[in-house]
């Protein structure tokens, strides 16, 4: 396995690979939704490349960049472990040298649902993962549905800007107990990991309900609401019930592609889940 730090490096290499090439954007700190989405493309594609890098711009200044689980090491033994042909772990200058002056920004999505709360999130995001896609230059990208808004405005920001990549939705990655797996449940113990799973079993309990007829945006999110806050450590962010494609809130009756999501905090962690459903 190919381990690049320079930007310059990689693309020498890049420069003799063939064939299709799954790339898989990460922070690192990789679990099993990470490795998932590297088995999705090892599965699909003849190249596999991981880039390990936490985007500084993504995050707001109140969030926890500097707190954020870094394991590089690891990291790179598991990517080896996994057969990955190219792990990519740029530095801050390269990516971001100090004359940097031009970013992507996708207009429509990006202000909703967690653009709201992270106004300058999807901005960083999308210059980030476009950077990247032009150095890895790959066939095939691979996103997690953990990060639903995340997924469509890269969907959005490749169809806008024609970039040659397919992009490849991957499944939700659980712990045994429901609660979606993420870099950030690190900072939880062992107990608020428990507690947590009540977002997921809220969310699985509200498909039910839309599964057997319920059609009320109201009840699906006075009821995820209700469920939540019976766990005291549980803050809601958001509840959401939006169009799958707009991410339009609905406020009436359901119909067609919906996605329902949440953002919620236990202490100072904040998590994200959501499903989507066609009615
Ligand atoms: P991150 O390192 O958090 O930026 O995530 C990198 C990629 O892994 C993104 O496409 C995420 O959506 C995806 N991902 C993170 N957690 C999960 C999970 N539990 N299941 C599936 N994909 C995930």
């Amino acid at each position: 396995m190919q381990i690049f730090t320079s930007i310059a490096d990689f693309q020498l290499w890049r420069e003799n690979i063939s064939g299709t090439i799954g790339f898989v954007p990460t922070m690192g700190a990789l679990h099993k939704g990470h490795l998932s989405l590297v088995e999705y493309s090892n599965k699909k594609c003849d190249t596999t490349v991981v880039s390990i890098y936490v985007n500084p711009t993504q995050f707001n200044p109140s969030e926890d960049l500097s707190s954020y689980p870094r394991d590089v090491d690891a990291d790179i033994k598991l990517m080896k472990y996994y057969n990955v042909s190219a792990v990519f772990v740029p530095t801050d200058v390269m990516i971001y040298p100090n004359d940097f002056s031009t970013v992507i920004f996708e207009q429509q999505l990006s202000s909703k649902l967690e653009g709201i709360s992270r106004p300058a999130h999807f901005k960083g995001v999308t210059t980030v993962v476009a950077k990247l896609f032009n150095i890895v230059q790959p066939t095939h990208a691979f996103f997690g549905e953990k990060d639903a808004q995340q997924l469509r405005v890269i969907q959005k920001m490749v169809l806008d800007l024609n970039f040659p990549v397919e992009i490849v939705p991957c499944p939700i990655i659980r712990e045994e107990n429901g609660l979606a797996m993420s870099s950030r449940n690190e900072y939880l113990s062992d107990d608020t990991r428990k507690r947590a799973s009540i977002i997921f079993h809220s969310l699985e309990m509200v498909k039910k309900q839309l599964q057997a007829g319920e059609t009320s945006s109201k009840q699906v999110v006075g009821f995820i609401k209700k469920t939540i806050t019976s766990e005291p450590l549980a803050k809601i962010d958001y509840i959401s019930v939006a169009n799958s494609k707009t991410l339009v809130e609905i406020d009436g009756n359901l119909s067609g592609e919906i996605l329902v999501s949440v953002a919620v905090f236990f202490n100072k962690t904040r998590l994200v889940d959501n499903f989507t459903i066609i009615l």
